[in-house]
C-alpha cells in the first residue's frame, strides 16, 4: 500500500495546484478551538479560519449538537417541493440580520454558486421588464468572486483566471480598484473611475458587483466605505442593481456584521457563504428585494437555478445555531481585540525593507511584501514555528477564528516576523 501523502500527491488535485508538480501538503490528524493538530502530533495554531469560515474555532461542542440532533431528523430531502425547519429558520433569521430590503433568499451550496445566481437574479430582473439589452456587469479590479465562469468573469482581470479562459468568459466592465483607504475620504479620482464607466455603459449594464469595504482573495485590499455610498449613488442614478458578494465579509469579520454596514447602504442583491456555517459545511445564500424578486417573474419566469443540494438541511441547521453562537457571544469585542493586538504586533514590520505594507482591519490582519513569498519555504518555517498560515503572492496575512486568544495570537504575529527574516536570507 503506498504511503497516504503520495497517494496525495499522485491522484488527488489541491486548490489551484499541479498534478505534475504539487506544493507539498501536510496530514491533518484533527483539529480542536484553533488547534490545529497534524498526523506527526505536531499541534498548529490557526491563523486562517480554514478560508474565512472557521469563526468559533474546531471541533465547537454547540455546532456538534446541532448537526448531531438534525441528523437524526433528515440529513438531506430535495428542495423541490419539500421544505423544512432549518431552512426556514434560517432564511428567517438572515432576512432579520441583513439590510431590511433584502426579504428573499435563494440557498446554495457555495459562494460561486451564490454569485452565479445573483448574476442570474441581475440579467432575469432586467430581461423580464423588457430591457433584455442590460446584461453587462460593472465591477472594479483586484476583486474575487469565486471560479465558475460567471464569477470569473467578475474576478480580476489580470491576476485572476481570465487569460486562461478569455475566449469564452463574458466581457464585462472594469473601473480601477479604489485606492481611497478605510478612514480617508473618497478621491476624486477614485469616484470618477466608476461614474465614467457607468455614464457611458449604463444602458447595457445589469448591475454593479463588488466586494463591500474588504476585497479578499483578489488581493486584501481595503478601501473607504465612502466608495460604497458614492456607487450606490451611481446605481439609482443610472438605474443600475447593486451587488455586494458578502461571502469573505460576512458576519463579523471586518468589526460589522456585515461589511456595507461600513457605509450604511444596502444593496439590491447580497451573497453570503463561507463563515454561515461555522466552517462546518459548505453553504451559500443570495438574498434580494421584493422589487428584485418581484421584477423577475414580472413575465411569468421563474428563477433559472435549482441545485441538487439545495438549503441541505444538516448545512441549515449548523448554519442555525453558528449564527445563534455569534449574536450571542461578544464577537464586537472579540473582533476588536484582535485588532487592537493585530495593529500593534503587525506595524513595526512596515519598517522592514522586505515589506511594502501593513493594514489591519477588523480581524484581519495584511502583511504585503515587496515580492511574491516563496510559499513552499515560508508554509515550512510557519508549520516549525507552530503555526497555521497560508500565504499567496505577496500576501502574509492572518484571519484567525474569533475564540483566538491573545498569546495565541502573538504567536501568529510573531511568527510571520520569523517569516520575514526567512525572506530577507533569500
Ligand atoms: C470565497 C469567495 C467566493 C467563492 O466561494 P466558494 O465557496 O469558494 O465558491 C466568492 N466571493 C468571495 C468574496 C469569496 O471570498
Amino acid at each position: 500500500m503506498t504511503d497516504p501523502l503520495r497517494f496525495d500527491r499522485d491522484h488527488i488535485w489541491h486548490p489551484y495546484t499541479s498534478m505534475v508538480d504539487p506544493l507539498p501538503v501536510y496530514r491533518v490528524a484533527s483539529a480542536n478551538g484553533v488547534c490545529i493538530r497534524l498526523a506527526d502530533g505536531r499541534e498548529l495554531i490557526d491563523g486562517m479560519s480554514s478560508w474565512w469560515c472557521a469563526i468559533h474555532g474546531y471541533n465547537h461542542p454547540a455546532l456538534n449538537a446541532a448537526l448531531r440532533s438534525q441528523l437524526d431528523d433528515a440529513a438531506h430531502v430535495m428542495f423541490g417541493g419539500l421544505t423544512h425547519e432549518p431552512a426556514i429558520e434560517l432564511a428567517r433569521t438572515l432576512i432579520e440580520l441583513t439590510p431590511p430590503g433584502l426579504q428573499h433568499v435563494f440557498f446554495s451550496d457555495s459562494g460561486s454558486v451564490a454569485v452565479e445566481v445573483a448574476i442570474k437574479m441581475a440579467l432575469q430582473y432586467w430581461g423580464a421588464l423588457g430591457k433584455p439589452e442590460k446584461q453587462r456587469l460593472v465591477t472594479i479590479r483586484g476583486g474575487y468572486h469565486g471560479d465558475t465562469f460567471g464569477a470569473m468573469s467578475v474576478c480580476d482581470p489580470v491576476n485572476g483566471m481570465h487569460e486562461r479562459f478569455r475566449p469564452v468568459l463574458p466581457q464585462h466592465l472594469f473601473a480601477d480598484r479604489p485606492t481611497s483607504r478605510p478612514g480617508e475620504p473618497l478621491s476624486l479620482e477614485d469616484a470618477r473611475g466608476i461614474e465614467q464607466l457607468l455614464r457611458e455603459h449604463h444602458q447595457e449594464t445589469a448591475a454593479v458587483i463588488l466586494e463591500p469595504i474588504v476585497q479578499g482573495a483578489g488581493g486584501m485590499w481595503f478601501y473607504t466605505p465612502d466608495y460604497l455610498n458614492h456607487v450606490k449613488a451611481l446605481c439609482e442614478r443610472f438605474d443600475v442593481l447593486l451587488v455586494f458578494d458578502e461571502i469573505a465579509t460576512g458576519f463579523g469579520r471586518t468589526g460589522r456584521l456585515f461589511a456595507c454596514e461600513h457605509a450604511g447602504v444596502e444593496p439590491d442583491i447580497m451573497c453570503l457563504g463561507k463563515a454561515l456555517t461555522g466552517g462546518y459545511l459548505s453553504l451559500a445564500a443570495t438574498l434580494t428585494s421584493t422589487r428584485v424578486a418581484q421584477g423577475i417573474s414580472a413575465d411569468g419566469g421563474v428563477l433559472m437555478h435549482g441545485p441538487t443540494f439545495m438549503a441541505n438541511p444538516l448545512a441549515c441547521a449548523v448554519a442555525r445555531r453558528s449564527i445563534e453562537l455569534l449574536l450571542t457571544g461578544d464577537w464586537q469585542g472579540r473582533v476588536a481585540a484582535i485588532e487592537a493586538q493585530l495593529r500593534a504586533e503587525l506595524a513595526p514590520y512596515a519598517a522592514l525593507t522586505e515589506v511594502r505594507d501593513v493594514r489591519v482591519l477588523g480581524a484581519i490582519g495584511v502583511v504585503q511584501t515587496d515580492k511574491p513569498v516563496d510559499v513552499a519555504s515560508l508554509q515550512r518555517v510557519f508549520v516549525d514555528s507552530g503555526v497555521w498560515i497560508r500565504p499567496f503572492n505577496d500576501l502574509i496575512y492572518l484571519m484567525p477564528p474569533y475564540v483566538i486568544d491573545e498569546p495565541a495570537l502573538r504567536q501568529l504575529t510573531q511568527a510571520i516576523g520569523q517569516g520575514l527574516k526567512g525572506t530577507a536570507a533569500g
